[in-house]
This record gives structure tokens, sequence and C-alpha cells, in this order.
């Protein structure tokens, strides 16, 4: 590995672009130099906000947590931070990632709500998988795992009296989407791939943002690991079974050949989503309730409340006493 290119101290990222290198302290200096140009360009955050930070437990919600957590500390003092958990119940995987979710929310000291599938949803994701499989129904398991905590994110940000939903997506998972789109023809779905969503005219919808919009995986991966949030690299059971795998792997064997290569796509996409709102492909503004549940939805009965009968489980109140942590001031 180089040296630093500004203390000459060994370095522990290199940026293949330009050639510049980073030790530990440069590097962190980098990122959030980074992650706050972000923030700032798409006006993220006001100056008092309840951030309610997605987190799953892997290194990029977590990372985004520590970052948040640390950068409301040190220069935004009317910042509060909730970390909201989904647990899909994915058994031999999930365990683990709460465990350590646990440990970063108890040294970070910050409230949090764990919500569960099991319990909002009716079903596990585990029990979900087998009862698509048996009625033969023709989703893979990302499809309702990213449906149904879509929809509890947005449900519980709103109960928590979140302003503000943060996600962990990198600039790597944003390419990805992407190319997914463009090769399922879903053009409606490419608008929506911005750092900023909304604000969409419905009451119960919360604005989701995005603040590793423009940071690489692997960047996310060396900060979490510097700040000792990351042990290990643990995969999703059901990750090898989504098209994203495939997508994310031909796209970082690209990248080798061309380290520009996920900018230039991130670019890309922000043209033709300037080029199809133009051409009035997306959301009007104007959202719907769902006839079910009541939720935010595109159309009448929305997606999770769509899965959810084909699955055969019934809508169900929001019971109080689901959630677990520390509450929620
Ligand atoms: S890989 Fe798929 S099933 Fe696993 S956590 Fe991610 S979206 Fe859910
Ligand atoms: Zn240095
Ligand atoms: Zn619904």
């Amino acid at each position: 590995m180089a040296n630093c290119s500004v203390c000459g101290r060994k370095a522990v990222y290199v940026l293949r672009h330009s050639g510049m290198a980073f030790c530990e302290k440069h590097f962190l200096e980098y990122f959030d130099r980074k992650v706050r140009r972000t923030i700032r360009k798409y006006s993220m955050f006001r100056p008092r906000e309840h951030i309610v930070v997605a987190v799953s437990g892997g290194k990029d919600s977590l990372a985004l947590l520590y970052y948040l957590v640390k950068l409301s500390r040190k220069r935004a003092p009317g910042w509060s931070i909730t970390a909201l958990v989904i647990d899909e119940g994915i058994s031999g995987y999930r365990e683990q990632t709460l465990r350590r979710f646990e440990k970063v929310a108890s040294e970070l000291d910050v409230n949090y709500e764990i919500v569960r599938f099991r319990d909002e949803i009716g079903k596990t994701l585990d029990e979900i998988v087998t009862e698509a499989h048996k009625r033969g129904l023709p989703y893979m398991p990302c499809t309702f795992c990213g449906v149904f905590r879509r929809y509890l994110i947005n449900k519980y940000a709103r109960k928590l009296g979140g302003g503000v939903v943060a996600t962990g997506h990198n600039l790597d998972d944003i390419v990805q989407t992407f190319i997914m789109n463009v090769l399922n023809n879903e053009w409606d779905k490419v608008v929506r791939l911005t750092p900023v969503s909304g604000p969409l005219s419905h009451p119960k919808f919360v604005k989701k943002v995005k603040p590793f919009y423009e940071i690489l995986e692997k960047e996310t991966t060396i900060y979490a690991l510097l700040n000792g949030i990351y042990e290990g690299f643990e995969e999703c059971p059901y990750a090898q079974l989504s098209p994203r795998w495939y997508v994310r792997r031909f796209l970082n064997f690209m990248e080798e050949r061309n380290p520009t290569l996920k900018y230039s796509l991130l670019r890309s996409l922000e043209s033709i989503v300037d080029l199809l709102k133009k051409q009035g492909v997306g959301y009007s503004g104007e959202i719907l309730s769902c006839k079910l549940c009541g939720e935010p939805s595109a159309h009448p009965i929305c997606r999770a409340c769509e899965l959810r009968t084909m699955l055969g489980l019934k809508l169900r109140e929001l019971r109080a006493n689901t959630a677990e942590g520390k509450g929620t001031g």
C-alpha cells in the first residue's frame, strides 16, 4: 500500500482514479468532508431535526448511525437521532447483526426501536419465503423483504415523530438499483433514485435521505472498520438469489478496469432522472392512501397490502407493545 499523500504515513486507502492515498486520520477527514458536502448539497437536514436512521445492522447502516451521531454531537446540536431497526426474521443472520447493532447503540447511547416482521406483518421473512413457495408466488425473498421493510420504516418513522428518515444506501447500492431498473424497463423506479425523496403530497409520508449517496461501498466499509463497528463480512442467505448479486459482481469487475465507472453511472442516472421528470415519468406529486391500510401509495392498494393479501396474511392494527429498546425520546 502507498503512503498518505497528505502526511506520508502508511495509507489505508487509495483513490484509484486520482492516485491520492490516505492514512487512517486523513481517510476519516476525507470521508467526513465528502458526506458533509452531500448533506449540504441536497439540503438533507434542517438545523433542528429529529432524524430517524433506518438500521439493518449491516455495515452501511451502522456506519451511517455512527457517523450522524458523531456529527450531531460535534456540529449539529439541534439534531436528535433515533435508530429504527427492522428485524425481518432471517434465521442465522439477523441475530448476529442485531447483536452488533445493540453493542454500537449502547456505545453511542442512542435511542432505538426494533420493529419485527413477525409482529407487524404476521410472519418472519423465513416463514414468508416458505409460504410464498407453497403458494407458487413468483417473487424473490428480497422483494418481500424490501417492500415490507420500506412500509414499516415509513410507518414507524412517523410514529416516532421523525422529520426525516436517513438510510445507509451508498453509491454502489444506487447504481446497482439503477442497472436493475433499466434491465427491467422500470423507468418510474429510476425516477425515484434520488438522494432526497419527496416531499410527496401525503401527510403520512416521511421524507427519506441518503447521506452516503456519493460514497463508495468500500469507503463505508473502511469507515466502519476504522471505527470498530464492523467485525466481519456476513451475507444474508437470500442475497445470492437476487439479480442484484450478479449486477454487483459485474460492476465490481468493470470497476477494476475503469475506476471511475460507478461515478459515471451515477452522473448518467442524474441526467436520465432529469430527462424523465421533464417527460412526466414517475409520480406527479399526488400520492394516494391505500384503501386497506391508509399508508401512502402510488396505487389504490399499496404494494405491502398486495403482497400480504397474496400470502393470506390479514392486516393487523399496529400494536403498541411490539417495540423494544430504550424508548423513543
Ligand atoms: S439480501 Fe434480500 S432478503 Fe436479505 S436482507 Fe437484503 S433485501 Fe432482505
Ligand atoms: Zn495522512
Ligand atoms: Zn396498504
